[in-house]
């Protein structure tokens, strides 16, 4: 029987196949023990008539893998078909989203050479859970979803988290001071938690100057754990300010399935072009080779990833005007410094 682990494998949307190819080229030269099942999901599946966007097969791969690397998908705005990632999340309980945002000061240039966070996002509930109703011609509403239980396993995640990664703080984000009840049950459950956790340092900031001290004095943070539509934000902005939205990672932790994508979408505008940064891609493919036990080819890919940069080899967006590579040139570039 062959060693090699099955993963199940959806190249996306926009630059999804361009970073994903990337991606597993690289993976493959480094000797990840992986064998891919691939799935097609998104925009292809929508537009041949499947309206969730997902085929049966996809869902049998998914719950009989459960490890999904996953590319970006596009998701139409205002209007179309559900979001395919909002119901892969909850459809096999990926409740906790985590997502590293690191500066590579001096090889990425950022005016944050030392920040080093974790953003911990709920995954599952909040906004996101998909409760909109049209009421008259005239007025829409959602509804925000926010459980005791849903709290208490993020926040929970969040502090193990926490300790297991050697992590000093934990810091919640909610805005119970106008949502008393949803983001209020929120920071409640945060303080009770944080009670059992008496080595770890914790604080509260209410999200509007919670993201804006992000924007400003990131290195203040260690581990951040708030509802789902915050961390979304948060943590486009957090990676944002490293340098590229086109270097962070994240890992969708279930009990039984986890998901490892780039936290970027399928950048339509630069889709085809061949420039995209596989770095988000590829560094959430190096979080799912430490979750199924393969930690050295993590650790090798991304050595030589970071050796890239050190090289000054840059994708556009990292390089911003100067001298650039494209995306297979970075790809080639990776997997000479294995
Ligand atoms: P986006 O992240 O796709 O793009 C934002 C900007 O960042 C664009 O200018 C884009 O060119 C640039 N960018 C993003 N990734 C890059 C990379 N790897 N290399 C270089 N530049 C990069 O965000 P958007 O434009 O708001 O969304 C586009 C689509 O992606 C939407 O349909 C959205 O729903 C979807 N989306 C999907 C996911 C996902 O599948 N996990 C996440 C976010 C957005």
């Amino acid at each position: 029987m062959s060693k090699k682990r099955a993963i199940t494998v959806a190249k996306g949307d926009g630059i999804g196949p361009e970073i994903m190819d990337s991606t597993l080229k690289i993976l493959q030269a480094a000797g990840a023990e992986i064998d891919p099942e691939f799935i097609d999901i998104g925009e292809k599946v929508y537009l041949s008539g499947q309206s969730s966007g997902i085929e049966d097969d996809a869902w049998e791969s998914l719950r009989r893998t459960k490890v999904f690397l996953k590319a970006p998908i596009t998701t139409p705005q205002g209007g179309g078909y559900k979001s395919l990632n909002v119901t892969i999340r909850k459809s096999l309980g990926l409740y906790a989203n985590v997502r590293p945002n690191i500066s590579y000061d001096p090889f990425v240039k950022t005016k944050h050479p030392d920040m080093d966070l974790v953003i911990i996002r709920e995954n599952e509930e909040d906004l996101y859970a998909g409760i909109e109703h049209q009421q008259t011609p005239e007025v829409v509403q959602c509804l925000k979803l926010i459980t005791r239980p849903g709290s208490e396993k993020i926040i929970r995640y969040a502090f193990e988290y926490a300790r297991k990664n050697n992590r000093k703080k934990v810091t919640c984000f909610s805005k119970d001071n106008i949502m008393k009840l949803t983001d209020g049950l929120f920071h409640k459950v945060f303080n009770e938690i944080a009670s059992e956790y008496p080595d770890i340092e914790t604080e509260h900031w209410i999200i509007d100057i919670g993201i804006a001290k992000i924007a400003d004095t990131p290195q203040d943070f260690d581990v951040i754990v708030m509802p789902n539509l915050y961390g979304d934000i948060a943590s486009d902005v957090a990676a944002q300010i490293t340098g590229s939205v086109g270097l962070a990672g994240s890992a969708n932790i279930g009990d039984q399935c986890a998901m490892f994508e780039a936290i970027h979408g399928s950048a339509p505008d630069i889709a085809g072009k061949g420039i995209a940064n596989p770095s988000g891609l590829i560094n959430g493919a190096i979080m799912m080779l430490v979750h199924i036990g393969q930690p050295e080819v993590a650790g090798k890919i991304h050595n030589a990833w970071l050796k890239t940069l050190e090289d000054g080899i840059y994708t556009g967006d990292i390089a911003k005007g100067a001298k650039s590579v494209n995306t297979k040139e970075f790809t080639e570039a990776v997997i000479d410094r294995l």
